[in-house]
């Protein structure tokens, strides 16, 4: 029995709007009423991805289109810009792929610096750079324009750019920023269950994809342009998670998109004082720290994993641990999704309330 809400950073709590969406009773994926569903979502997707460019509803988590991306668009070689959990995993999908890659590396919680990017892609040898914006591992957020101003110098280099923690978050103007790929998932800051991945492509890279053997069938981008032509997708895709996507993009646009870019700096903000209260410092540079997630060094030597169970069995909440190599060197406070300013109070004073037991004395 799950009595407990989510405060990790991802998957995020659904709202009660959100479920009922999930039980519109199952339509056939051909049919006009699909289709109907479809074209409803996409010109509301363009406008969130800031995008004349198609958006894909793949049935898979995130992992699915960043694996496809690759396969679709590596011809010489990738550049993997690698800070953190995520970004460190695509240089291995990458190799798992066939492909060859390099990895352009910085350590957990530092940025992708725009220099060293321009250096690594002066030699020539890449034609593919993956990015992830946010690298939830340590709610790191990559200077995206900067790096983006570093891709325009290189026509013939493709950006793939991973927002599954960022998109909704912060603004990412896809086409004027000029990224290829822009991918984000249905179960962190857009507040869905998971099993859904959204991904916007540019037609440059669909130019490359045709170039491509070996796409594969299920994440080939050519076979997702031809069937958005006609409002559908490839294979049946996850009929539920779609109607709640539309719920969720019809509650986005009620709020106002710039509305809830506020929201969340703002409650991004109040955990923030709460850490710089209690002690604690944040693991990334305040300058490069996420606005989603906060991802706290844990400079007073707590005892990281009892306040977690306990938080999660006497208050109910769950907050995360610290992830991969810095688990219990780190935690992390999610404020994406439909957080405000009264359920994260509700949630720092919950923290303060037993965080005294697991302090050293
Ligand atoms: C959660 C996450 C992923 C992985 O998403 P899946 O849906 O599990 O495939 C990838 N990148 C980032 C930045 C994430 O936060």
């Amino acid at each position: 029995m799950i009595d407990y809400k989510l405060h990790i950073p991802g998957p995020v709590n659904v709202s009660e709007g959100a479920y009922k969406a999930l039980t519109t009773p199952v339509m056939g994926h051909r049919s006009p009423d699909f289709v109907d569903l479809y074209n409803q979502c996409q010109p509301l997707l363009q406008t969130l991805f800031q995008t004349q460019d198609p958006v894909f509803l793949s049935t898979s988590s995130a992992w699915g289109v960043m694996e496809g991306a690759v396969r679709n668009l590596t011809r010489k070689k990738t550049l993997c810009c690698t800070c953190g959990a995520f970004s460190d995993k695509w240089i291995d999908v990458v190799k798992r792929c066939g492909k060859s890659g390099d990895a352009l590396s910085v350590e957990w919680g530092q940025h992708i610096d725009p220099v060293e990017l321009d250096k690594r892609l002066s030699t020539g040898e890449y034609d593919l750079v993956t990015l992830v914006h946010n690298e939830t591992s340590c709610g790191m957020m990559n200077p995206l324009k900067e790096i983006m101003q570093v891709l325009a110098k290189y026509p013939d280099v493709l950006s793939v750019v991973d927002s599954v923690s960022s998109f909704s978050v912060v603004s990412i103007p896809k086409d004027e920023l000029g990224i290829d790929v822009l991918l984000t998932g249905s179960q962190k800051a857009l507040a869905l269950p998971p099993g859904l991945a959204l991904l916007s492509v540019s037609s440059r890279a669909f130019e490359r994809a045709k170039q491509i053997e070996g796409r594969g069938y299920y994440f080939d981008f050519i076979e997702f342009l031809k069937n958005h032509e006609k409002g559908m997708t490839p294979s049946t895709p996850v009929i539920p998670l779609i109607h709640g996507l539309l719920y969720t993009l019809e509650h986005i646009f009620e709020e106002g998109v710039q509305n809830r870019f506020k929201r969340h700096a703002d409650l991004n903000a109040q955990v923030h004082k709460w850490i710089e209260a209690k002690g604690f410092e944040l693991l990334p540079q305040k300058k490069y720290a996420s606005k989603s997630l906060s991802c706290v060094k844990n400079n007073l030597d707590m005892d990281v994993a009892g306040f977690v169970k306990a938080l999660k069995e006497e208050k109910k909440l769950s907050i995360d641990g610290g992830y991969g190599k810095i688990k219990g060197k780190t935690f992390r406070i999610s404020n994406m999704g439909n957080e405000n300013a009264e359920t994260i109070a509700f949630l720092l004073s919950q923290m303060d309330a037993i965080i005294d037991r697991f302090l050293p004395s």
